[in-house]
C-alpha cells in the first residue's frame, strides 16, 4: 500500500513489445513501413481522411499553424488552461498570442467568452487567424459551435486534441476533423496511448496533409509535379520551403499501431475508474468533473476542485498532504498567461479570472488504466480524511 501512486502512466503489453523487437530487427528503424501503416490505422479510427505522425504534439502543433498559414503579423487564440505548448505554437510562426477564458464548468475555452472577444475583435480590426480549442482532460470542446464562428470571423480552427484520443463529441470520435481544419495527438507516456514521444495531426484537407508533409521533413518534396525546375535524375529532391525535422521513427510508430489495438479498452476502463471516483468522491466539499451531453470523455485526467470555503486546508495544504501519502497529484495547468515568459509579453495576473479561479482550487488525482480499484480507494479515502 506504501508505493507511489502516480497521476498517470502507460501500459506496455507483451505485444507492444514484440511489435517493436519486429522493427528492430527489420530494415527499417526510421522512414520504413510503419509510419504509413501507423497513420493509416489512426485515420481510420478517427474517420479523418489523412494522418501526419511527427516526433511530438508540440512538432504537430508548430507545423500545423504554419501550414493554416499563421505567420508575423497574424493572431491565435488558445485556452489559458493548458500545456504551454498550445501557444507557444503561435510564437513560433511570429504571430501574437492571446487567450479566451475558460468555461467553469468544462474548463474549456468558453464558446461565450470567444464570441465575446470575437465581436469586440472585428471591431478593432484585431481578429484571430488560427483559434486552437484544447480538450481539457479528454472533454471535447464544443466544436459545433466554434465551427460556426469561424465561418462568421474566417478564422482556422486547430484542434489540441492531446488529451483527446478515444474521446467522441456528438458521438463522432475526437480526431475526426468534421467541425476543425486539424487535430493533433500527443503520444506522450501519460497521455491516452504513446510512441514514448511523439504525435499526430489529422486532416481531411488534401493541400493542408501536403503542406504538412512537407514540412515535417525539411521542406523538400520529391513528387515530381511540385517540382519548380526538371528533375536532374532519380536522386533529385527539391526543398520549396523552409521545413523541420519532425518525423516520427518507425520504432515509434510499431508501437503506437500496437498501442492502439486497445484503445478502447484503455479509455473503457478509464471511464470505469472515472465513474467509481464519482461514486467514492461525493458528497464531499469538492467539485467533480462536470461532463457536456454532448461529449464522451477519453478521460485523461480525473481532476477535483476543493470547494475552499467548506474546508479548513489551503489548496496548497492538501496537495501537499496527498503527496506525502504517496499520491502522485498533480495541477493541470498553471494558467498559461501567468508563465514569466508570457507576462513578459504583457500578460498580468487577473487577465483571465476564471483560470486563475480554477487553478487556485483543482488538483488532479490518479486516473489511469492500471490504476487499481485498492489504490483508487486508497486515494479516495485519503482525500475524504483530509478533507473532513
Ligand atoms: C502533452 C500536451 C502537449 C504537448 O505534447 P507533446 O507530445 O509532449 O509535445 C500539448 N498540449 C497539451 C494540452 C498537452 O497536454
Amino acid at each position: 500500500m506504501n508505493s507511489f501512486i502516480p497521476y498517470g502512466r502507460q501500459n506496455i503489453s507483451q505485444e507492444d513489445i514484440d511489435a517493436v523487437v519486429e522493427v528492430l530487427r527489420s530494415d527499417w528503424i526510421t522512414q520504413g513501413p510503419a509510419i504509413e501503416r501507423f497513420e493509416k490505422i489512426v485515420s481510420d479510427y478517427c474517420g479523418a481522411k489523412y494522418a501526419v505522425a511527427v516526433s511530438s504534439a508540440t512538432a504537430g502543433l508548430h507545423i500545423a499553424c504554419l501550414a493554416a498559414g499563421l505567420s508575423q503579423g497574424d493572431i491565435l487564440w488558445t485556452s489559458p488552461n493548458t500545456f504551454v505548448a498550445s501557444a507557444n505554437c503561435g510564437l513560433y510562426c511570429g504571430a501574437t498570442v492571446d487567450f479566451v477564458d475558460i468555461d467553469p464548468n468544462t474548463y474549456n475555452l468558453s464558446v461565450d467568452q470567444l464570441e465575446g472577444k470575437l465581436i469586440e475583435a472585428e471591431k478593432q480590426g484585431c481578429l484571430p487567424k488560427v483559434v486552437i480549442p484544447v480538450h481539457f482532460a479528454g472533454q471535447s470542446c464544443e466544436m459545433a459551435k466554434i465551427a460556426a464562428l469561424s465561418e462568421r470571423y474566417g478564422f482556422r480552427i486547430i484542434e489540441d486534441a492531446a488529451h483527446g484520443i478515444g474521446g467522441y463529441y456528438q458521438r463522432k470520435p475526437v480526431g475526426s476533423c468534421q467541425f476543425s481544419d486539424m487535430a493533433v495527438f500527443s503520444f506522450h507516456p501519460v497521455k491516452i496511448i504513446t510512441t514514448g514521444e511523439g504525435g499526430m495531426i489529422l486532416t481531411n484537407k488534401e493541400e493542408l496533409y501536403e503542406k504538412l508533409i512537407r514540412l515535417r521533413t525539411h521542406g523538400i518534396t520529391r513528387k515530381v509535379e511540385l517540382m519548380k525546375e526538371e528533375s536532374h535524375g532519380p536522386w533529385y529532391y527539391q526543398q520549396l520551403e523552409l521545413g523541420f525535422h519532425y518525423r516520427m521513427t518507425d520504432i515509434q510508430a510499431a508501437l503506437g499501431a500496437s498501442q492502439i489495438q486497445r484503445l478502447d479498452e484503455f479509455v473503457k476502463q478509464r471511464r470505469f475508474l472515472a465513474e467509481r471516483y464519482h461514486q467514492l468522491l461525493q458528497g464531499l466539499p469538492l467539485m467533480l468533473p462536470w461532463q457536456h451531453p454532448d461529449t464522451e470523455s477519453s478521460w485523461h485526467l480525473y481532476v477535483i476542485r476543493l470547494k475552499l470555503d467548506k474546508i479548513k486546508k489551503t489548496h496548497r495544504q492538501v496537495f501537499e498532504e496527498l503527496r506525502q501519502a504517496k499520491i502522485g497529484v498533480n495541477l493541470h495547468y498553471i494558467p498559461v498567461h501567468t508563465q514569466p515568459y508570457y507576462q513578459e509579453l504583457g500578460f498580468k495576473w487577473g487577465d483571465f479570472y476564471e483560470a486563475e479561479q480554477y487553478y487556485q482550487e483543482a488538483i488532479s488525482i490518479p486516473l489511469y488504466y492500471g490504476l487499481t480499484e485498492n489504490n483508487q480507494d486508497f486515494v479516495a479515502n485519503k482525500i475524504a480524511t483530509l478533507l473532513k
